[in-house]
């Protein structure tokens, strides 16, 4: 046993509910007894012993709604702390988990944040209490709720307000963590200025997209957007609020960045900021040899003077392609277009987009037909379209317009995000794409491939070892209610055949927006970075308070939960 799994042991929760018989004494001595063999044993027995004179004097543990209300009610903040209206908490994008607070703080300063976190880290032991930060609540399984904790209302944090600063060597805005990315794009176009690396959807929060990552087709060029931050502010899991970057406290800095919401909740972020395009060409074309697909991927990512967008997505037995593209893109070869069918096969679109000024208008062609005489796509098939850089960026809230209208955005999400090394990714299409997803009627596929080699290290962000490797997104949508193919019951099937497959530990593969239920499969996760992990949460959060829907830590002072569906 080692000194993290702590956080986990029924055992020691049992210690620390006082509910221990003499069976479980005896147990807890050949736990011990385990613990002693390992270096970290006198730590854990001081820990223990803490643990248990913590709560020999303490209060009978009271639990939940009567311990929220009776000790936080008291509290006073900038904004409001509510005991009631809590069920918009317990939502989230997927749509598969609903976990109900005791309470959600609508945060008007970073100070309400600290006073609550504090208030919690206080009550030691004597509380279960947890706090999960929620930005847009976009996640998918959960990962911002709370059972019977407390929400924490990011996106009513208006404070700082944005401040740009264009320096010489730095041009950055600093924003609040419960920030849209479409608000930080539309002010920073009225000074020409734009973030450089993107999500395919820009109506998520800033701490919502750092704590994970934010990969989207820019991340080839400027890494993802973890990598294009110079600094944070965050509240760690005891309410200490602290200014971190690379040069200070540099160890929270990179815990943060990808960190899940375990260490602390970002309240504040220096986002960098480069010349905003006006315009992009937007370019799809298709494949049938994958491996001619992926080569030409891999080729635009390393080549200088490349796309400003690279991604893809397989199609797999679908009817009238082509035709549907119409609405937005235009064939280069209207008279082969028509030739072309899609029907029975499996297909992969290339999407990239080059942005430009419109004084640039003559030479960007040419540079785009240079950048196409390269590739082997199939000639009919290259469509092309012009579009403002905002409309862009922002195409994804199109559809989720007219999504909402046919009343199918609200529906669950049972999505899976994969991590591919290159040299897996023909082996991993073969089989999941030969084999176990038989359609793409039920949401698209996205493939595209990034390479990490400028990527900023030692966040806490997992990819697999190899410099390159591919986005593999399934993003489906159930049919609710349904019991058929598009049910949600299906796709997880689905998906847990492919995640079965990705477990030969040859292909190397890592799943992106990570959920596990068990911290076996969190160690396997991480693999030899847990240790850094877990010692960095025993530092920060050391009594597990934070991002409880994540699954990764027990809160230390609570009975062993299991999360509900
Ligand atoms: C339509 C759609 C498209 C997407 N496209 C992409 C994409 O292209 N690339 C990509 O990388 N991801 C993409 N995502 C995934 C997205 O980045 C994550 O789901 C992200 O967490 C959503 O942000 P949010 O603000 O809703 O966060 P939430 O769901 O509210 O929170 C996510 C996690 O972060 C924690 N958290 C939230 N705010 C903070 C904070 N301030 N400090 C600390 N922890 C915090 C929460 O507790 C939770 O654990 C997409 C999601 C959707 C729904």
């Amino acid at each position: 046993m080692h000194f993290p799994e702590l956080y986990t042991s029924p055992l020691i929760s049992s210690i620390i509910l006082r509910r221990v018989s003499i069976s479980y004494i005896l147990k807890i001595i050949s736990e011990l007894r385990e613990m002693v063999c390992k270096d970290k044993a006198l730590l854990a027995l001081v820990f223990l012993l803490g643990i248990m004179t913590n709560t020999e004097h303490s209060n009978p543990f009271v639990t939940h709604n009567s311990v929220t209300h009776s000790t936080l009610g008291t509290m006073i903040f900038d904004g409001k702390l509510c005991f009631t209206n809590l069920e918009h908490a317990a939502k989230d994008f997927g749509n598969i988990y609903h976990l109900i607070p005791s309470a959600i703080l609508y945060p008007k300063s970073v100070s309400d944040i600290s006073s609550i976190i504090k208030g919690i880290f206080d009550m030691g032991l004597t509380s279960d209490l947890t706090v999960s930060a929620r930005g847009r609540g976009h996640s998918l399984q959960g990962q911002a709720q709370t059972h019977q904790g407390v929400v924490i209302n990011m996106m009513s944090l208006r404070e700082p307000e944005m401040r740009f600063h264009v320096g010489k060597h730095e041009t950055y805005v600093d924003v609040s963590a419960g920030e849209l990315w479409i608000n930080i794009l539309h002010e920073s176009l009225k000074r020409g200025l734009t973030p450089k690396s993107w999500t395919d959807y820009l109506h998520l929060t800033v701490g919502g997209t750092l704590s994970n990552a934010g990969i989207s087709g820019q991340a080839f060029k400027h890494g993802p957007q973890i990598n294009n931050v110079y600094q944070l502010n965050v509240v760690t899991g005891r309410g200490e609020v602290v200014t971190c970057s690379k040069e200070q406290n540099s160890d929270l800095f990179h815990a943060v960045l990808g960190g899940l919401g375990q260490f602390g909740v970002i309240a504040e972020a220096r986002i960098a900021l480069e010349p905003a395009p006006k315009m992009g060409k937007w370019i799809r074309a298709l494949y049938t040899d994958f491996t001619q697909f992926t080569n030409d991927q891999e080729h635009l990512i390393s080549s200088p003077g490349s796309f400003d967008y690279v991604e893809g997505f397989v199609i797999i037995n679908r009817t009238g392609l082509l035709n549907n593209w119409r609405s937005s893109f235009n064939p280069r070869d209207p008279v082969q277009a028509n030739t072309f069918t899609s029907e029975g096969k499996i297909l992969y679109c290339l999407e990239v987009a080059k942005y430009f000024d419109p004084e640039e208008i003559n030479h960007i062609d040419e540079e785009i037909d240079t950048l196409l005489s390269e590739l082997n796509y199939i000639k009919s098939t290259l469509f092309q379209s012009e579009v403002s850089y905002i409309d862009f960026l922002d195409r994804v809230h199109m559809s989720e317009m007219k999504l909402r209208e046919k009343g199918l955005w609200d529906v669950p999400h049972p999505w899976l995000n994969l991590l591919v090394p290159s040299s897996s990714i023909n082996e991993f299409a073969k089989e999941v794409f030969g084999n176990i997803v038989k359609d793409t009627s039920n949401g698209p596929i996205l493939i595209y491939p990034v390479n990490k080699s400028r990527w900023i290290k030692g966040t806490s962000l997992i990819t697999p070892e190899e410099d390159v490797f591919y986005l593999v997104g399934f993003l489906s949508s159930a049919a609710p209610y349904s019991k058929g193919k598009d049910g949600l019951e299906h796709i997880l099937l689905q998906n847990n055949k492919i995640l079965n497959y990705c477990k030969k530990p040859r292909l190397g593969i890592k799943q992106y927006l990570p959920h596990y239920s068990t911290q076996q499969e969190w160690k396997s996760h991480f693999a030899t970075h847990w240790d850094v992990f877990s010692r960095r949460k025993l530092i920060y959060d050391p009594l597990a308070i934070l991002a409880p829907g994540q699954r990764i830590f027990q809160r230390l002072g609570t009975t062993v939960k299991t999360m509900k569906k």
